[in-house]
């Protein structure tokens, strides 16, 4: 999975994006578990693309993170233009990966591998629910 697969464009393509949403409208950030073999999912998947089981349970993504990877995003797919620039986040929860964007106020000096960040719901310019990282 690269950072080029990420976006609010993928999330609705390959996932049940309306109970994600509907976690994040609660504050939850969560992403998706087999029952069968244990994978963990995020972006949330409705299948598992290991065993190919449907048996998936929601889990929430919480605690504190420790900052694994980023790039700075100067371009933004189609209907995203003015969000950039931005920095995506690749972030370690208890061994489970979650991409997402680092909050908008977090000076880039201080973004460095390691950081430990949280991650809590936002609501964009435009009335859409999503959710960011930011350092604890
Ligand atoms: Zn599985």
């Amino acid at each position: 999975m690269g950072f080029e697969k990420f976006g609010r464009v993928s999330f609705t393509a390959q996932t049940k994006a309306g109970a994600f949403v509907e976690y994040l409208e609660k504050g939850e950030l969560r992403g998706t578990r087999c029952r069968s073999c244990g994978r963990v999912y995020f972006p949330p998947r409705a299948d598992c693309s290991f065993c190919l089981s449907s048996d998936m349970e929601w889990f929430k993504v919480e605690g504190q993170g420790s900052l694994v990877s980023f790039t700075r995003v100067n371009y933004g797919p189609t209907g995203f233009e003015s969000d950039v620039p931005y920095i995506l986040a690749l972030v370690d929860f208890n061994g489970t990966r979650v991409f997402g964007r680092l909050g908008k106020d977090v000076p880039e000096e201080q973004i460095a591998v390691g950081m430990i960040v949280k991650a809590v719901t936002s609501t964009l310019p435009g009335g859409q629910i999503s959710y960011e990282f930011l350092p604890v």
